[in-house]
């Protein structure tokens, strides 16, 4: 278990590690800079840097955590890659199955895989199936989590480069959205037209909406947003108020 940066979970599990991209949102994906620069600094966990590895070694690790956590699978990969093999997904739904006292969010962008595998592995409560859209052009994404019965489902538009047209289709299925900019070198803007719209959709359908992050301050409309501001409690790269607010909403579960 690792403590997380990441602003609306608490801690990250990797039961594999690397991964190969997919799309326009994996230019600036931050998993294989940070894979080869863990390598480089002799961790043997992520020794073939970010070429995708199995590990079984880390199945058993929800069992040490005390109380419950929320969990970010495989921050560092996507489990439903294609060399993924089916057995080590399902071992890994059996023992987020066994240890309900932990709430877990997977991200996929493989969301096809993900509906070819859903009718072979067990949707206890507290999985929390989510893909990730980075623009319309892979907006069927959401189309295959909608076919698989998890509990709860939802979306990150991060990074968000272009705008989503077609969100109200799916909202009624969907449980929680977030949206945030990309950062770093090289980083593409985020709109503020984008975020609204899909802010729009979800406040008009009681769906909880979280932005976490403008991603560049240069991306950030407001230049004086306080939450740019490294010694903000909610500082996020770029800021993360729009129109003045913090939209953190999550899903209600219960522990
Ligand atoms: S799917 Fe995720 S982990 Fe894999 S390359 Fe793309 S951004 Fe990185």
């Amino acid at each position: 278990m690792a403590r997380s940066n990441i602003e609306w979970t608490e801690v990250t599990w990797n039961p594999t590690t690397g991964c190969t991209k997919i799309s326009d949102g994996c230019v600036f994906c931050y998993a294989q800079p940070l894979s080869l620069r863990l390598k480089a600094m002799g961790l043997e966990k992520y020794r073939n840097g970010f070429k995708l590895t199995v590990h079984p070694d880390e199945l058993k690790r929800p069992y040490t955590w005390k109380g419950s956590k929320i969990v970010f699978v495989n921050s560092m990969s996507d489990l439903f890659h294609h060399e993924v093999p089916d057995n080590f997904i399902k071992q890994v739904f059996r023992i987020m199955n066994d240890t309900p006292q932990h709430n877990y969010q997977l991200l996929t962008k493989r969301a096809e895989r993900l509906t070819k595998i859903a009718d072979q592995l067990i949707w206890s409560e507290n999985i929390w199936m989510g893909v990730s859209v980075e623009n319309e052009k892979v907006i069927k994404r959401i189309e295959h989590l909608t076919n698989t019965p998890a509990a709860i489902k939802f979306i990150s538009f991060e990074p968000l480069i272009g705008p989503v047209l077609s969100l109200e289709d799916y909202i009624n299925e969907l449980d929680w959205v977030i949206v945030g900019g990309e950062s770093g070198t090289g980083a593409r803007p985020i709109e503020k037209h984008w975020i609204d719209s899909i802010k729009k959709v979800c406040h008009d359908y009681n769906t909880p909406f979280f932005f976490k992050q403008w991603g560049r301050k240069k991306f950030n409309i407001n230049n004086d947003d306080p939450t740019m501001n490294t010694s903000h409690p909610f500082h996020a790269k770029g800021g993360c108020q729009l129109d003045g607010k913090i939209y953190r909403e999550m899903p209600v579960i219960e522990f």
